[in-house]
C-alpha cells in the first residue's frame, strides 16, 4: 500500500516536473521566436539603410562628377582666359614698348632718353605684374616652367633696380645698388625669374618705406665646378615687420596686417610666388627685421655657370685708375658703395679735394659754396631721376650741357655708368676738342643686313613697329595683313625670312606657314619665324608643330629678333650677304636733280646743310667711344692697329670715290662708300659711317650730283674721325704712363 501511495506521489511530481518543463520550452521557444522577429527586423531596416545609403552614394557620386566636370570646364576656361586676357594686354604693350624702343633709337638729348628708357623699362614692369597673375594660377596647377638661358647678371640687376628709381625717387629714398665684384657677368638660369623677385622685393621696400633709403646687395658663391650660389639681400628703412608675422607673410593672400592692405594696398600674392619661385630655382627666401626699424629680405638661388665668358672689357679701367677722386655724397651707404667701386677698379677715393683731380657729388651739393673753389675740376654729378624729370632742366643739367668736364649720371648709380662717366670727364678735360658722346641705343645697322624680308601682321602698329625695326636693321620689308596675303606673296616674290603673326583674319599664321611648306620645292626652306603674343609655352609649340623654325614673343625686343634673323638666315645663307639692285633701301631722291658734270659747291652744300637728312647726320657723334668699346673691348693694341689702318684706308677710299666721280661711275663710288661705311663704323665713326652710307645709296641710284655734294663732307669726316682716334689714344697712353 505504502508502495502504491509512493509511486503515485512520483508519478504527481513528474507530471508537475514535466508540466513546469513544457512550460518553461514553451516560454523559451517565444522568446526565441521574439529574438528571431527582432533579428529579421533588424536584418531588414538594415537593408533598408543600406539600400538608402546606396542611393545616396549614387546621387553624390554623379554630383561629384558633374562637380568635378564642371570644375574642370572652369579651370580650362581660367586658363584660356588668362591667355586670351594675356594676349590682348599684351597687344598694345607691344605697341607702348616697341614705339618707345623706335624713339630711343633716334637721336635723342641725354634727358630724352633717360625719360624714354623710364617708359620702356615701367612698361616692361606692368608686363611683369600681368605675368604674376599668370605665374600664380600656374604655379597653383603646378604648371609653372623655368626657362633658362645664359644671360648677364649684372645687367639683369641693374636694369630690375633702375625700373624702380622713379618710385623710390619720387619718395625721396636713396636707392642704392652694390654688387661685389666676384659675381660674375654670365650665369646660365632663369633671369628673368630672378628679375620677377628683386622687382617683387625691391617694390615691397618702396612701398613700407617713409624716408631713408632701399639697399640692394648682390654677391656669390661657387658651390662646386658648374654651380654658383647667388644671394641678393634687399634691406630698406622701412616699418618693419613684427617677428610673429614673419612666416605668415609668405602665404597667399596673407599680409602682416591687414590693416596695412588699406594704407599700402597689394593682393599678399608677391612673397607668395617669390616663395615658390626661389625654392624652384633651388634656394629660399627670408627675411629679418626687428619689427620696427625696416627689414631685409634675403635671397639664395643655386645656378650654374654659363659657358659664355665674352664680357665688355672697358679701357676706361686705366683711364679711371689714373684719377684722384673724391667722393661727396651725403648718403653713407651711397657713398660706401661708390668707394667699393672704385677700389674695384684700383683706385681709392682722396679725402680731400685738394688732393683730388675729378669729383663725384650728389647734386645737392653740386651749386655748394665750398665747392667753388673747385670748379675748375672735372667732376661726375649724381643726379636723382626726379630732377631730370619736368619740364625745366636743372641748373646741373644745363651745366652739363654747356660743360663738357661735368658728366651727368642719373641715381641708382650702376657701376658700369660710374666707370663711363668718370672716363668721359676725364677725356674730356686732357682733350676738350673731343666730342665724346656715352650713347646708350645705337643705331647701327648689323652684321647681316640687307635681307628682304615679309611680314604677315594684321595689327597696324604692329605692321609700322616691325617694318621700322626691320628697315633699321637695314632689311627692306614687304608686309601681308593675314596669311591668305602672305602665301600670295611667298609664291609670287622671293624674300629671304618671314615673320609670321599667329593670329590673324581670314588665315592664321600657323595655317599659312602649313601651306607655305606646302608649296616649297624640294630642297629649300624660307626660315619662318613666329611672332607670338601668345605666352603660354604650348601655343609656342604649335609655332614649331606648324613648321615655323622659331619664335619671337611680343612685345619685339631688337636685339631678340636681331639673333633671331641673323641665326635663321645665316643657316639658309652661306653667309657672303651681298644686297641685290632690290634690296636696296628707298632714299629720300625729292631734291635731287641730274647734272653731267659738278655744280657749284657752295650752293649746293647749303642745299645739303638745310636737308633733314644732313641735319640727322649731324646729331650723331664724329666719335662714339662706348659703340666702339663694345666691339673692340679693351683690346687697346686692336684699336692702335685697326687705327692704323684706317688712317691708310680712310685716304684710299677718298681717292677711289673721287676718281670714280671723275670717270662718273657711280658703281664704283658705291662699292668704294660701303667700304668706308664698314671701316668708320667699326671704330665708333658714326658720323662718317651715316655720310658714307649715304654716298653709298647715292651710288646705287645714279644720283651724281648728290655724291658731289657730299664729296666735301666725306673728306672732312675722316679727318675729324682720325683726330679724333688719335687724340684718344693719346689721352689713353698719357694715363697708362
Ligand atoms: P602685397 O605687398 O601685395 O601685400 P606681398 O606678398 O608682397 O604682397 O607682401 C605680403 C605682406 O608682407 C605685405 O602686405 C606686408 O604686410 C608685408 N611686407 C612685405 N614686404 C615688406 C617690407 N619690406 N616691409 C614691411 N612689410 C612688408
Amino acid at each position: 500500500m505504502l508502495d502504491v501511495e509512493r509511486a503515485l506521489r512520483r508519478a504527481e511530481r513528474e507530471r508537475a516536473a514535466r508540466k513546469n518543463a513544457e512550460q518553461l520550452l514553451e516560454e523559451r521557444s517565444l522568446d526565441l521566436f521574439m529574438a528571431n522577429e527582432r533579428i529579421n527586423a533588424a536584418r531588414e531596416q538594415l537593408e533598408d539603410r543600406v539600400n538608402e545609403r546606396t542611393r545616396e552614394l549614387a546621387i553624390a557620386t554623379e554630383l561629384l562628377r558633374k562637380a568635378a566636370q564642371r570644375a574642370e570646364a572652369a579651370s580650362e576656361a581660367k586658363s584660356s582666359f588668362l591667355a586670351n586676357m594675356s594676349h590682348e594686354i599684351r597687344t598694345p604693350m607691344n605697341g607702348i614698348i616697341g614705339m618707345t624702343e623706335l624713339v630711343l633709337n633716334s637721336e635723342l638729348t641725354a634727358t630724352q632718353r633717360n625719360y624714354l628708357g623710364i617708359v620702356r623699362d615701367s612698361s616692361q614692369a606692368l608686363l611683369s605684374i600681368i605675368n604674376d597673375v599668370l605665374d600664380f594660377s600656374k604655379i597653383e596647377a603646378g604648371k609653372l616652367e623655368l626657362s633658362p638661358t645664359d644671360f648677364n647678371i649684372r645687367k639683369q640687376i641693374a636694369s630690375a633696380v633702375k625700373t624702380l628709381a622713379v618710385k623710390a625717387y619720387s619718395k625721396n629714398l636713396e636707392l642704392i645698388c652694390s654688387i661685389d665684384p666676384e659675381v660674375p657677368e654670365w650665369i646660365y638660369g632663369d633671369g628673368g625669374r630672378l628679375s620677377q623677385v628683386l622687382i617683387n622685393l625691391l617694390g615691397n621696400a618702396i612701398k613700407f618705406t617713409a624716408e631713408g633709403e632701399i639697399f640692394v646687395h648682390v654677391s656669390s658663391l661657387d658651390t662646386s665646378d658648374d654651380q654658383v650660389r647667388i644671394r641678393y639681400s634687399v634691406t630698406d628703412t622701412g616699418i618693419g615687420i613684427p617677428r610673429e608675422k614673419q612666416t605668415l607673410v609668405f602665404q597667399p593672400f596673407d599680409q602682416a596686417d591687414g590693416s596695412t592692405s588699406r594704407v599700402y594696398g597689394g593682393s599678399g600674392l608677391g612673397l607668395a610666388i617669390s616663395r615658390q619661385l626661389a625654392e624652384m630655382m633651388g634656394g629660399s627666401i627670408t627675411v629679418e627685421s626687428d619689427g620696427v626699424s625696416g627689414s631685409t629680405f634675403t635671397v639664395e638661388l643655386q645656378m650654374q655657370h654659363s659657358s659664355r665668358t665674352d664680357t665688355i672689357p672697358r679701357q676706361t679701367h686705366r683711364v679711371v685708375q689714373g684719377q684722384k677722386l673724391f667722393v661727396l655724397v651725403d648718403n653713407w651707404r651711397l657713398s660706401e658703395a661708390i668707394c667699393g667701386m672704385l677700389s674695384n677698379w684700383g683706385t681709392h677715393a682722396v679725402d680731400s679735394p685738394d688732393a683730388a683731380s675729378m669729383l663725384i657729388v650728389d647734386e645737392a651739393f653740386q651749386n655748394h659754396r665750398l665747392l667753388q673753389q673747385w670748379q675748375h675740376l672735372p667732376r661726375v654729378v649724381l643726379t636723382s631721376v626726379m630732377t631730370t624729370v619736368g619740364c625745366e632742366e636743372s641748373n646741373v643739367q644745363q651745366e652739363a650741357k654747356t660743360s663738357r668736364r661735368v658728366v651727368n649720371i642719373v641715381k641708382p648709380v650702376m657701376d658700369s655708368d660710374l666707370l663711363d662717366a668718370i672716363a668721359t670727364a676725364a677725356l674730356s678735360d686732357s682733350e676738350p676738342e673731343i666730342e665724346i658722346t656715352v650713347a646708350t641705343d645705337t643705331n647701327t645697322q648689323t652684321p647681316g643686313s640687307g635681307f628682304r624680308i615679309l611680314v604677315a601682321e594684321d595689327n597696324q602698329v604692329n605692321q609700322l613697329l616691325a617694318t621700322t625695326l626691320l628697315e633699321q636693321m637695314g632689311h627692306t620689308v614687304e608686309v601681308a595683313s593675314n596669311g591668305v596675303e602672305a602665301v600670295d606673296a611667298f609664291m609670287y616674290r622671293t624674300f629671304d625670312l618671314i615673320l609670321m603673326d599667329v593670329q590673324m583674319p581670314i588665315m592664321d599664321g600657323l595655317e599659312a606657314t602649313m601651306r607655305i611648306r606646302n608649296h616649297e620645292l624640294s630642297g629649300s626652306r624660307i626660315p619662318i619665324i613666329a611672332l607670338t603674343a601668345h605666352a603660354m609655352a604650348s601655343d609656342q609649340r604649335r609655332c614649331l608643330d606648324s613648321g615655323m623654325d622659331d619664335y619671337v614673343t611680343k612685345p619685339i625686343d631688337r636685339s631678340v629678333l636681331e639673333r633671331a634673323i641673323v641665326a635663321h638666315i645665316g643657316r639658309h645663307k652661306s653667309g657672303t650677304l651681298q644686297q641685290s639692285d632690290s634690296q636696296v633701301q628707298p632714299t629720300q631722291t625729292s631734291s635731287r636733280r641730274k647734272t653731267d658734270g659738278k655744280v657749284e659747291q657752295a650752293s649746293s652744300v647749303m642745299q645739303a646743310a638745310h636737308s633733314e637728312a644732313e641735319n640727322k647726320m649731324m646729331n650723331l657723334p664724329v666719335f662714339d667711344l662706348q659703340d666702339l668699346q663694345s666691339r673692340i673691348g679693351d683690346n687697346f693694341q686692336l684699336l692702335e692697329r685697326i687705327t692704323e689702318i684706317f688712317n691708310q684706308t680712310g685716304d684710299k677710299y677718298i681717292c677711289q670715290i673721287q676718281s670714280a666721280v671723275d670717270e662718273n661711275d657711280c658703281h664704283a663710288v658705291s662699292e668704294a662708300a660701303h667700304s668706308l661705311k664698314g671701316a668708320a663704323a667699326s671704330l665708333g665713326g658714326r658720323r662718317c659711317s651715316e655720310v658714307a652710307r649715304q654716298i653709298e645709296m647715292s651710288g646705287r641710284e645714279n644720283d651724281l650730283e648728290s655724291i658731289v655734294v657730299m664729296q666735301a663732307a666725306i673728306e672732312q669726316e675722316v679727318t675729324s674721325l682720325k683726330q679724333h682716334l688719335s687724340a684718344y689714344i693719346n689721352c689713353v697712353h698719357s694715363k697708362v704712363t
